[in-house]
């Protein structure tokens, strides 16, 4: 067979040659150990927390090293495609910190090894699949649907493994002349990998996640370019990674069943294999067993979730780390104010089974992250966040600023901060009433009877004086507990309780119901210094009218 024959018939238009590609896209000039990698979505429209977990560990990686990370968008599979995916995937990304240096932008392409976007590379893949035709490495196959149906069945009948392999693979050897005809009839073709693996061999590789691993040679005839001239997964995989000087592969471990055949094929292309990281999936507990998470069952995969329920960019990222990395909890706590990107990230600590989310820990990372935040910047996104989600609560925010941030600022700062917020969402519970259309009104204790609350919210009012110090306040408060026979001495109170009509606490809580409508706030002496007087006296006195 005269495959440069072959080559010319398959590819008449291809004239650009490998070497020129090598010199169109050099080698990168980058200090030694400079890792320069990618992230290589599919623009499906549905951007999840793998991606991101992905994407965060390439992005550590190539920016720990002073390398390079470049976005190359996967859009072979047109099928897939989903109008405006690529701008959302772009646009989450950057939301959630991961900063490209090259890539496909909205704009278009950024960089010196581009096309980024494989569908745009049609020219380029043409270049190297014609080689690999005048090498004897990849052949045409004229196989239709119901062959390879039929195949199947054959294979499946026999109990032997299905694939297009050694004696099944029908188009392997065929003559210049059949494979003529079939191209003047206009037959459409794929064309094929002619694998020269053996599936009795063995070797070792190294992943950097997974360790080492025991490889079994590919011996099926993948396709490398479908019918219409677009490059399969794998087909691009070794041409854009080598073309874009990829040197580590950071990719889901989907894609481990596969590799033996990536191996091959940068071995057949003349090309040096890149170092792999195969990152396991991200699994729940369900029930008492852990499983992938699932975009049907599991809305906490999609990205858009987080942005709804309100945990702050920095909350997820942290969490991620965590999950990565799992000594990055003890370096948070001994390095409480350094930026997240100080923390020195290793591939090789990631979980090779796959991490497990748990959305306690999640919560628990964001209540630490939103306390570390000062005042401002927690109006900030809280503002930012409202106004997408709860426009009505995001109008109030926007109207005092200097209030919203003096709400904020409770319990902030200092070496204990408050850990009340894990999620923007829970803000309005937290600190709605403070907002009169928000405050909703108190329901006592049975125990106590209207006329006892009614006395002792009189005798706060009495006494009551904004520019009091929060000790005085609170003496106050005790006053008034002694006075109504209620007492300051809880121990007292404990050892014989029907000895009083209540305690100190007690009448705190009428006082803070008035306030606040609630059992629970921050500490009631500062709400009334940011409610101020005016607004204080209001509510309690509107209390005292709904209570006779
Ligand atoms: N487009 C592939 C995916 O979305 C990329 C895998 C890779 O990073 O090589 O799974």
């Amino acid at each position: 067979m005269d495959y440069q024959a072959l080559a010319d018939l398959l590819f008449p238009n291809v004239t650009d040659t490998p070497d020129a590609l090598e010199e169109r896209f050099p080698c990168r000039s980058l200090p030694e150990g400079a890792v320069v990698t990618r992230m290589a979505p599919s623009p499906t429209g549905f951007v999840h927390l793998g991606n991101l977990v992905q994407g965060l560990t390439a992005e550590r990686m190539a920016h720990q090293s002073g390398g390079v990370l470049f976005l190359r968008v996967e859009d072979t599979d047109a099928k897939r495609e989903v109008p405006g995916a690529v701008e959302v995937l772009i646009n989450t990304l950057k939301h959630y910190g991961i900063s490209f240096d090259e890539g496909a932008t909205i704009e278009g392409d950024s960089g010196n090894y581009g096309p980024y976007r494989q569908r745009q590379r049609a020219a380029i893949y043409h270049v190297y699949a014609k080689k690999l035709v005048a090498e004897g490495q990849a052949y045409p196959c004229f196989c239709t649907e119901e062959q390879l149906a039929a195949m199947r069945e054959t294979q499946e009948a026999n109990k032997e493994t299905t694939g297009y392999y050694g004696k099944y693979a029908m188009w392997r050897d065929r003559s210049m002349e059949d494979i003529r005809e079939q191209l003047n009839a206009g037959n459409p073709w794929v064309l094929r990998f002619k694998s020269t693996g053996s599936i009795e061999n063995q070797f070792k590789f190294d992943d950097l996640v997974k360790g080492k691993l025991t490889i079994t040679e590919n011996d099926v005839d993948h396709v490398l370019l479908k019918s219409d001239g677009i490059p399969t997964y794998h087909f691009a995989h070794a041409v854009d990674d080598h073309l874009m000087r990829t040197t580590h592969v950071v990719r889901g471990d989907e894609w481990l069943p596969t590799l033996p055949f990536h191996i091959q094929l940068f071995k057949a292309l003349g090309f040096k294999l890149p170092k792999y990281v195969h990152i396991g999936p991200l699994m729940k507990m369900d029930g008492t067993s852990k499983r992938k998470l699932s975009k049907r069952k599991d809305p906490e995969l999609a990205l858009t979730y987080y942005k709804a329920e309100g945990f702050p960019v920095e909350a997820v990222y942290e969490y991620i780390m965590t999950l990565l990395n799992s000594n990055f909890e003890d370096w948070r706590r001994a390095n409480a104010d350094a930026a997240a990107d100080t923390f020195k990230f290793s591939p090789k600590k990631l979980n090779p089974a796959g991490s497990l989310f748990d959305y306690a820990k999640l919560t628990d990372v964001s209540k630490n992250v939103i306390a570390r935040m000062d005042a401002t910047k927690v109006y900030k996104l809280l503002t930012e966040w409202a106004k997408e989600f709860d426009p009505d609560f995001g109008t109030k925010l926007e109207s005092d600023p200097a209030f919203a941030k003096a709400i904020l600022s409770i319990g902030r700062g200092g070496k204990k901060p408050r850990k009340d917020l894990a999620v923007w969402k829970d803000a309005k519970d937290y600190m709605g009433f403070f907002y009169d259309e928000y405050l909703s009104a108190p329901v006592f204790d049975e125990k106590f009877d209207s006329v006892t609350i009614v006395d002792v919210l009189n005798r706060f009012l009495e006494k009551f004086d904004i520019n009091d110090d929060s000790g005085v306040w609170f003496d106050k408060v005790k006053a008034i507990t002694e006075e109504i026979g209620f007492t300051t001495d809880m121990k007292a109170y404990k050892a014989d309780p029907t000895a009083f009509k209540g305690t100190v606490a007690d009448v705190s809580t009428f006082i803070r119901q008035a306030v606040t409508g609630k059992t629970n706030s921050p500490d009631l002496y500062t709400v009334m210094q940011i409610l101020g007087y005016d607004r204080t006296v209001d509510r309690i006195r509107k209390t005292i009218e709904n209570l006779i």
